[in-house]
């Protein structure tokens, strides 16, 4: 089937509360969606939330490598020759991961419907449905505790605690949430870059001395501190998960051929879509390292094809998917239902969100 138009629209939805990590505090979703056109008039559909502070793609930057570069180079290409479209949307500029990953999903989405199937099955179909996690964010001890007994309350069993702001001071936070969530529940802790790797150490210590029981910890040190990461994955007995420190499928090579951290958190926005995620399931795979599916501040839209490709690939073994729960509005229609931690692959062909609320595409 020939690619005929690749079309934009933009997605403002409000957050239930707002979203504070170390890195920023946001009070509403601002996306751009995007929809690739086949020549039979079916449709595709992709998100690119702009993430600045993590992978530097503003809505502006978004925008022109849509229009004035992906569209050019894949436009008139045929989607059945997957690859082909693949490499040249991961070939036709550098960097610009956030507009790659809304463009490949769309094609997913396009391509597995043209199969009449939905896309998790055509990933390699590991399960029908499977759990996330739900996000805790950074606020005064009191506030997370409260957030921490609200989300066990409304079914989470596995919680990520966003911390990183105030050193050692976390360790006290998250002993708090412990106390009070009991030791049933599943606690991972995003430090989101914000330690020193020395830091890093005698924080996870100490959580290792009080039984704090934590599950993993995200991304201690800054993105391009490899050799600390390293550091602090050899340090400490809590495994340690590589998030910003990798984005593409080289990244995860390098990160995995030295040890430098136990687990690597897949965000398709990292990623640039499922194309490179599926390079990097690969090569966990063959080294046995567990994977995470992450996602940024996203709606539904992309949340549902990053949930196809958990659902599709079993060495995705945790789910950090909740996005779509963060939301004030009520959902779209079509593809996984996300209830609470459940989220259950549907039968609609392709990724299956439709009627995304952007006004005109263009
Ligand atoms: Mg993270």
């Amino acid at each position: 089937m020939r690619i005929v138009d690749i079309q934009v629209g933009k997605l403002s939805l409000p957050l239930a509360h707002p979203f504070k990590t170390a890195l920023r505090t946001v009070e509403r979703l601002e996306d751009i969606v995007v929809r690739v056109i086949g020549e039979d008039g079916s449709m595709g559909y992709g998100e690119a939330p702009p993430t600045a502070v993590i992978t530097g793609d503003t809505k502006g930057s978004i925008l022109c490598a849509i229009q004035d570069f992906i569209k050019p180079a894949i436009v008139g290409m045929d989607l059945m020759d997957l690859p082909a479209v693949m490499e040249k949307l991961n070939g036709c500029m550098v960097h610009n991961t956030t507009p790659k990953a809304a463009v490949d999903m769309a094609l997913y989405d396009l391509w597995a419907k043209a199969q009449g199937k939905p896309l998790y099955q055509l990933l390699g179909g590991a399960r029908p449905a499977f759990e996330t996690d739900i996000t805790i964010s950074v606020n005064p001890t009191q506030e997370m505790v409260r957030d921490s007994l609200e989300a066990v309350e409304r079914g989470f069993t596995t919680l990520k605690i966003k911390v990183g702001k105030e050193g050692t001071a976390d360790v006290e936070r998250i002993a708090a949430i412990r106390a009070a969530v009991g030791p049933g529940v599943k606690l991972r802790v995003d430090a989101n870059q914000g330690w020193t790797a020395a830091q890093s150490v005698a924080i996870i210590k100490a959580m290792e001395d009080k039984d704090l029981d934590i599950e993993l910890v995200e991304q201690p040190v800054p993105a391009l501190d490899v050799a600390g990461l390293k550091y602090v994955t050899g340090q400490v007995d809590t495994p340690i998960l590589a998030d910003e420190a990798v984005f593409s499928p080289v990244d995860a090579a390098n990160i995995i051929a030295i040890h430098a951290a136990d687990y690597i958190n897949i965000k398709l926005m990292k990623t640039g879509g499922i194309w490179n995620a599926l390079k990097i399931c690969e090569l966990a795979r063959q080294h046995g390292v567990k994977c995470m599916i992450g996602c940024m501040l996203e709606s539904q839209v992309s949340v549902a094809a990053a949930a196809h490709l958990c659902a599709g690939q079993d060495i995705i073994t945790m789910a950090d998917l909740d996005g779509p729960s963060l939301c004030a509005t009520p959902p779209m229609p079509g593809g996984p239902v996300f209830d609470g931690p459940t989220i259950s692959m549907s039968a609609d062909p392709g990724v299956g969100v439709e009627n995304i609320p952007c006004g005109t595409w263009r």
